[in-house]
């Protein structure tokens, strides 16, 4: 980082003159009178002077335009200089108060800031450009010496030099950033947060430097360091910016990121040779998924930690042809034994000339039994949480294919609450859903195990008795009947209760069907309604 300080240099001023020696820019210290004390290399090749041929000349000898007390012209305008070899190239000056501290005329030093602007003046003015490429500017030639990408802006935000790392760096040809601001760079959020920093260093001077995201020429985002420094013009006014780019991985080694970002994951990584299968890297993810301290898994041997060795088999079977294994549901086992799904992925890859099998594995068994749960949900009755209709006819029917071939009985019967139209009417209809639920546990309460319970829609309930005829249907019935009278509902202004009515089928022959079952069951219910409501009625021929 280049710090440019007027204060505290007088007898260091040669040291802290050197610092200005690496730098892409044109930088002389003059006097009150223009003559140039010191001149860094970049001065030099850029007016064409051999080493150490800046010292007792001024700039004003260069310039071609009107010069200014100082040489320079004061205004930040590009100024034509005319170089020892005969060349012309446009410069801006810009200049900022040197305290040498040496009093007298010493002490009233300058330092100026010359930039090469040639290529953007004579695009901007149209002048034809045709130097030989060899006399590329001096200024280009020092930039691209330097392997940092390194870029040059004027006061308003334009680039008005770039070099090749740049170039390279971002994918953005030289000519195309030339009087380009950041926006064309990055995102306009970061766009924005650079150009604050360069209004605060133009406000403020100094150096700045900071980390930030830029895309690179692969497309990707990567985070390096930016170290700017401000520069001003002959009348102090701020002149422009130079930046240097630092790639943070030369900062900090690769390895520890990786690692870091590595442990932070919430897959488990492994890393395993792939001559004898021993695990020679893990993360503590995986250490957790697995159930063994990361010491005991090192060395052991990925193979162990598979469930079923066919599903192996096939892991191994892609990383044989070549390639590799993109989330696979995989099944491992815990240190203690225990199973757990996984989606798995495999690549192989060379890490320090050594190959590796990279292994990604992500804890499945959650993602599984939300998708069970939301399987489920579509099965259930919103309200009452039994099964719906399709998952109970689907159920109900292997049931009865079940016990046709095994020459079994079973029976169906259909519930319809009483009256419910008048539930509503006089408690509301929270209530009556709250009196639809109690309904369905009711039943579930009096049911077995092995009966399928299922809401057919609004207050109508059906169920198969697997195993039972339908007189033994009937006690079930029965039961399920008198508990429901029996249970008080709760609402609003204290309890209430209700009654049900139930119609039986039982299987009739070996081609019955559930649909024509439920429907004799149905007629078995119209009949237990019109003889007055609260009973169970078994279907008769005839109904
Ligand atoms: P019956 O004894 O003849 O069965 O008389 P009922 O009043 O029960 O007769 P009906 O089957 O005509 O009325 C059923 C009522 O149930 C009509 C409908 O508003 C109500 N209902 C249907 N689904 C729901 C529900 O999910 N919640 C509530 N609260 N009411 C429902
Ligand atoms: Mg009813
Ligand atoms: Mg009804």
């Amino acid at each position: 980082m280049v710090m440019i300080s007027g204060r505290g240099v007088d007898d260091g001023r040669e040291t802290a003159f050197s610092v200005f020696d690496r730098l892409p820019v044109g930088i002389c210290l003059v006097t009150a009178s223009g003559i140039i004390h010191h001149a860094n290399p970049a001065l030099h090749d850029l007016l064409g002077c051999e080493a150490g041929g800046l010292p007792g000349r001024s700039l004003c000898e260069f310039a071609l335009d009107h010069c200014g007390p100082g040489g320079a012209q004061g205004s930040g305008k590009p100024l034509r200089v005319l170089r020892n070899d005969g060349s012309t190239r446009w410069v801006t000056v810009a200049e900022k108060p040197w305290d040498s501290g040496a009093g007298g005329e010493d002490g009233m030093q300058r330092l100026l800031t010359v930039t090469d602007v040639d290529a953007v003046c004579r695009q901007a003015d149209g002048v034809k450009d045709d130097a030989p490429r060899a006399e590329m500017p001096v200024v280009d030639a020092l930039l691209e010496a330097s392997p940092l990408p390194l870029f040059v802006k004027n006061a308003a935000g334009q680039y008005i030099a770039v070099n090749h790392a740049f170039s390279r760096l971002t994918g953005i040809a030289r000519d195309e950033m030339l009087l380009r601001t950041t926006f064309a760079l990055t995102g306009p959020d970061m766009a924005r947060e650079h150009a604050g920093h360069d209004r605060d260093l133009l406000e403020h001077d100094g150096s700045v430097q900071y980390e930030a995201p830029i895309c690179t020429a692969e497309g990707a985002m990567r985070t390096v360091n930016l170290t700017k420094t401000a520069f001003h013009d002959g009348s102090g006014k701020p002149a422009g910016i130079v930046g240097a780019i630092h790639e943070l991985s030369g900062s900090r080694p690769n390895e520890e990121r990786l690692e870091a970002i590595l442990e932070q994951s919430p897959i488990g990584v492994s890393v395993s040779r792939r001559d004898d299968g021993r695990i020679i890297f893990v993360n503590t993810r995986f250490a957790e998924l697995i159930g063994l301290p990361r010491e005991k898994l090192i060395g052991s041997r990925a193979r162990d930690y598979y469930l079923d060795s066919h599903q192996r088999l096939r892991v191994l079977e892609r990383l044989r042809g070549g390639g590799g294994v993109t989330n696979m549901e995989v099944q491992f086992k815990r240190a203690d034994g225990s199973p757990f799904w996984t989606l798995f992925t495999v690549n192989q890859a060379v890490i320090q000339g050594m190959e590796v099998n990279l292994a990604w594995i992500y804890d499945y068994t959650e993602r599984r039994s939300m998708e069970e749960a939301l399987r489920d949900m579509a099965s259930r009755d919103p309200l009452t949480g039994i099964y719906n209709r399709r998952s109970f006819m689907d159920m109900a029917r292997a049931q009865l294919a079940r016990a046709h071939r095994f020459h079994e009985p079973l029976s169906v019967f259909v519930l319809d609450v009483d009256h419910f139209k008048r539930i509503n009417d006089t408690f509301g209809h929270a209530t009556g859903d709250d009196a639809l639920r109690m309904v369905a546990a009711g039943c579930q309460a009096i049911l077995r195990e092995y009966d399928i319970l299922g809401r057919l829609g609004g207050e109508e309930f059906v169920v198969v008795l697997p195993g039972a005829t339908a007189d033994e249907s009937r006690v079930v019935a029965e039961r399920v009947r008198r508990h429901l009278a029996r249970m008080p509902i709760e609402a609003t202004d204290g309890t209430f209760r209700l009654t049900a009515s139930i119609g039986i089928a039982g299987l009739e022959g070996a081609t019955d069907t559930l649909e024509r079952a439920i429907h004799r069951a149905d007629l078995a219910l119209y009949r237990a309604k019109h003889l007055g409501r609260n009973r169970v009625a078994v279907f008769e021929p005839g109904m």
